[in-house]
């Protein structure tokens, strides 16, 4: 069986994790969190990294900061996964989706402005595959009519448009180390913040509202309760994880693209007849291989072919049920006009094997199956 994702594993992970048990600080923002976080600054250019348990909790961080409260409205794509709709849901905001583009299947941009309400309060775009939204065009709507910017950038690290990291372009972006993405460190995630002014509340609110980090730092003599707060630091061993991953990021994104062409040039015949559509990425779009993914004619079809692969032993699958047809989403969201792509793109999706150590025989394999499928 071809598994559909295993969680990258680089070699060295196990040696760092011994290293902070031997450190004897296993806790929150021990050295490892520090090598992480410094190397995202770096990487992203982003003015202040804080690693997380989740991507999730990044954004539920996100959503604190940008005061988010009963009644706002945080406009968003129903196509994506649930934690881009409850971190804001959870403060007492409604998800507002709109449509999204058929091409990268990500939110339709020309189809924001439309949406915006005096309750509005922020736009949450997420860069699915870590093929970047339209980002000039929703940060000048964003700019003109006063609204954050939260991009879930949860499988976007590595990712670019027009040569700024994505997670790095709004006023805060979010990354996840699930085991399911480009890196990972098993549960973890990551909140980018890009305005200086917010640093201090962040990490504030990220520890239980506690003046702890400006402590640590030695910056003041004792620390106290000063706000509300939660616990959102993952431990020293988990960074560990992490940071064996991010000294080869390059590597790994490398290794994913290779078998990301590969997929896409052995199923350029299938694209010419017009049986499937694969991939677009737009001009000034770096990606990183986060996912194959292409599209059957319709929700019967893509049934019938990924039971065809499971029969011959390759693990494929689809997402997102569209949030707003999904029970919370009808309770805690409403679709802004008309949903012309949202549902009928995601019933023709579905998503190859795609992993660090997937093997070049392997797509080889994958690919010819699909072929079969089809008779080409
Ligand atoms: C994976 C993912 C998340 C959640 O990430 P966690 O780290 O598991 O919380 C959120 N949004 C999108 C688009 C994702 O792909």
């Amino acid at each position: 069986m071809i598994n559909f994702n295993v969680p990258p594993y680089t070699g060295r992970e196990l040696e760092y994790i011994k290293q902070a048990v031997e450190n004897q600080k296993i806790c929150g923002d021990g050295p490892f969190t520090k090598k992480c976080s410094e190397w995202i600054e770096q990487q992203t250019g982003t003015k202040k990294c804080l690693l997380t348990p989740s991507c999730t909790h990044a954004t539920e961080l996100a959503a604190f900061l940008a005061g988010i409260q009963e009644g706002d409205e945080v406009i968003m794509p129903a196509f994506t996964f649930v934690s881009t709709a409850n971190a804001f849901v959870l403060r007492g905001a409604k998800a507002v989706f709109v449509d999204i583009r058929p091409d990268t299947m990500n939110i339709d941009e020309k189809k924001i402005e439309a949406a915006i309400t005096p309750r509005t309060k922020a736009i949450a775009p997420v860069h699915y595959a870590g093929v970047g939204c339209e980002m000039d065009e929703i940060m000048a709507i964003a700019r003109k009519h006063k609204l954050f910017v939260i991009e879930d950038a949860a499988q976007g690290i590595m990712a670019s448009y027009k040569g700024q990291a994505l997670g790095a372009i709004g006023d805060f972006g979010c990354f996840s180390f699930h085991e399911t993405k480009n890196l990972s460190m098993g549960e973890g995630g990551a909140l980018l913040i890009q305005d200086e002014k917010y640093i201090e509340e962040a990490e504030i609110i990220r520890e239980k509202g506690t003046n702890r980090s400006k402590f640590y730092r030695g910056q003041i003599d004792k620390y106290t309760w000063v706000n509300y707060g939660s616990s959102y630091l993952p431990s020293d061993m988990n960074a560990a994880y992490l940071w064996a991953q991010l000294e080869l990021a390059e590597e790994i994104t490398q290794a994913r693209l290779a078998r990301w062409e590969q997929y896409n040039t052995l199923l350029q015949p299938l694209k010419d007849r017009g049986i499937l559509e694969l991939p677009t990425i737009p001009e000034g779009c770096v990606h990183n291989a986060h996912m194959y993914y292409a599209k059957a004619k319709d929700i019967e079809e893509r049934t019938r072919l990924l039971d065809f692969l499971k029969e011959n032993g390759v693990w494929s699958v689809f997402h997102y049920i569209p949030l707003h047809t999904a029970p919370a989403g009808e309770k805690f969201g409403v679709f802004y006009g008309e949903d012309v792509y949202t549902t009928k793109e995601s019933e023709r999706l579905f998503r190859l094997p795609m992993y660090y150590s997937l093997k070049e025989s392997d797509v080889d394999y994958i690919a010819d199956k699909v072929k079969e499928f089809y008779h080409v």
